[in-house]
């Protein structure tokens, strides 16, 4: 099949990449021989002044307007000659660009033998918005995963990734890492004596009061029914101790409120205490210890703060 006499094939051609969603130039030193409107368009410019210009001035055009591509830079001649660096080095890249106006292109640029550089860009916009969207609802649910429900705070899935790595940190930097674990006091009463929802206002207003206590840097996680740990980052356990006095005495001074019965009530929390040491290889050793503290502190009558011994 052969075209018809009175149409050329780069009329055809262009007329073809004039209609295309996608854009399209070719260059040669510098000069952009030809581009469509889509292309002059991610400059911010028409296709009419884009031909016969440089396609640096192009690039330092649109830097200059904030129009079109975004170029991230405060110095424009650093940003494109480590861009001709790279463009020397490859003769055909891909790279993806956003514009002001929000648009995602996919480039693709290849130098032919003849010299000339041909550039191609697909609109990815809608590609980037799902994956954008993609992405959020993966942190979403990463999130939920590793919250709990009731209180907030970081649930034990969360205690166990972010104690691990605070260990590899407090392993690698020196840094000291303490814990405390706390047990509300005769909890079981609070819901015999007031409901199940009664217990779980207390246990929101247990959490709310913890946090107003701690560092940011500090982790609370409730780990169990009304059973907590709070990690310390670069905490030595005598900082750890006036934390849990300080925590143990504003839980036994507060009055928790309970919506349920419109009534407020007392209650205290036992605690116990341990700091890692050079021979702990995770967590469960430090937890392990200051569970025992714990225990100690029930012994010995609840609404007290007990160290672990080692
Ligand atoms: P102790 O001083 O020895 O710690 O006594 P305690 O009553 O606090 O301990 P026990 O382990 O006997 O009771 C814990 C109670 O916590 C029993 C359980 O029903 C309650 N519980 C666990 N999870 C929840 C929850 O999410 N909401 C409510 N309201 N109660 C919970
Ligand atoms: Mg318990
Ligand atoms: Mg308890």
């Amino acid at each position: 099949m052969s075209l018809n006499q009175e149409v050329s094939l780069e009329l055809l051609l262009k007329n073809s990449l004039d209609l295309s969603p996608d854009c399209f130039c070719v260059y040669d030193n510098e000069v952009v021989l030809y581009c469509n409107d889509h292309f002059a368009d991610i400059f911010g410019t028409s296709k009419e002044k884009a031909i016969g210009s440089k396609y640096k001035e192009l690039l330092r055009q649109a830097w200059l307007s904030q129009k079109g591509v975004i170029i991230d830079t405060d110095d424009f001649d650093t940003w494109i000659s480590d861009l001709d660096k790279a463009h020397d080095e490859l003769s055909i890249s891909q790279f993806e660009t956003d514009l002001t106006d929000g648009r995602w292109f996919r480039m693709s640029r290849t130098t032919l033998e003849c010299g000339y550089t041909v550039v191609f860009g697909v609109d990815i916009t809608e590609l980037k918005r799902t994956q954008k969207a993609l992405e959020e609802a993966n942190k979403h649910i990463e999130q939920l995963a590793n919250t709990d429900q009731l209180t907030g705070v970081n649930n034990r899935r969360a205690f166990e990734s972010i104690a691990k790595h605070e260990v590899a940190i407090s392993t690698r930097y020196k840094h000291p890492l303490s814990l405390l674990t706390l047990d509300i006091d005769f909890f079981k009463r609070i819901n015999d004596n007031y409901g199940h929802e009664a217990g779980d206002d207390v246990l929101k207003q247990f959490t709310q009061l913890c946090s107003g206590i701690i560092r940011e840097s500090d982790i609370l996680c409730r780990i169990g029914g009304e059973e907590f740990v709070i990690l310390l980052p670069v905490t030595e356990s005598t900082a750890a101790r006036k934390l849990a006095e300080r925590i143990r005495s504003r839980v036994a001074d507060n009055e928790f409120y309970l919506s349920s019965q419109n009534k407020k009530i007392s209650m205290t929390v036992s605690i116990g205490i341990s700091q890692r040491n050079e021979f702990d290889e995770s967590i469960d050793e430090v937890l392990a210890r200051a569970d025992s503290a714990l225990y100690q502190a029930k012994n010995n009558g609840r609404n007290q703060v007990c160290h672990s011994i080692v």
